[in-house]
């Protein structure tokens, strides 16, 4: 299973144990303990997940990757995991952006790959984003835009939120989510036995009280469930 750990709560790093861990990481492994299935955690770029599937370099991505039509024709994915959507964040001495119509003229930062990268490219092309920086991990494009180098990020909701909690209080999130995402484990293409078992694990941890609990215990609202 291939992850890319900077994306708390859904997958970091436990810097003392130097080990992954995250919703994402409980959740698949509740699943694998369902379906009899063993899975081993790599870390890997998160542009670098999808060719790595294709490659059969990894099986499976767990990675708060978004279900997304053009990823649907290079990989499947499972059904929906999380609910979830992209936020604007800026520092909070920025008085000037407080939605994304105050975009215009802004440099933003985003990560690569993502759903928030593609946003912000949308937005530059509609002349309103002046650049788009990207960056491989969550933790240098916050520090980034702490810096000042960047004017706001855009990134999914709940890890901007988390990042923000675990004692960034220099960062707010300004106007309403700028969308709404799901999130799906990934399989390559022709793996229908494996997509098979982690659908069919994942309604079971979904009816079990297990899916709750890591909700609960990674601090995500009752809305995140799909
Ligand atoms: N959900 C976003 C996407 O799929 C971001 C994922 C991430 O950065 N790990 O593009």
């Amino acid at each position: 299973m291939g992850t890319e750990p900077t994306f708390q709560p859904f997958e970091y790093m436990d810097i003392e144990n130097d080990k992954i861990i995250g919703f994402d990481i409980e959740l698949i492994e509740a699943i694998a303990a369902e379906s009899g299935i063993k899975v081993e955690v790599q870390s890997l770029g998160f542009d670098a997940l999808i060719p790595a599937l294709q490659s059969g370099t990894i099986d499976i991505v767990a990675s708060g990757m978004t279900i997304d039509e053009d990823r649907k024709l290079q990989v499947d994915f499972t059904a929906p995991y999380i609910n979830s959507g992209l936020a604007l964040a800026v520092v909070k001495s920025n008085e000037t952006i407080a939605s994304e119509a105050d975009l215009k003229g802004a440099r933003v930062a985003v990560q690569i790959g993502t759903t928030g990268a593609m946003k912000a490219n949308e937005l530059k092309g509609k002349g309103i984003v002046k650049s788009v920086k990207t960056y491989d991990t969550i933790d240098v494009l916050m520090a980034e835009l702490t810096k000042g180098t960047v004017d706001a990020v855009i990134n999914d909701l709940p890890v901007t939120q988390a990042f923000i909690k675990s004692g960034h209080s220099e960062i707010k999130i300004v106007g309403e989510p700028m969308n709404s995402e799901q999130y799906g484990f990934a399989v390559a293409k022709e793996n229908t036995e494996l997509l098979k078992k982690l659908d069919e694990g994942l309604q079971k941890v979904l009816e079990s009280g297990k899916y709750a609990e890591l909700l609960e215990k990674y601090d995500l609202p009752e809305n995140a469930r799909p």
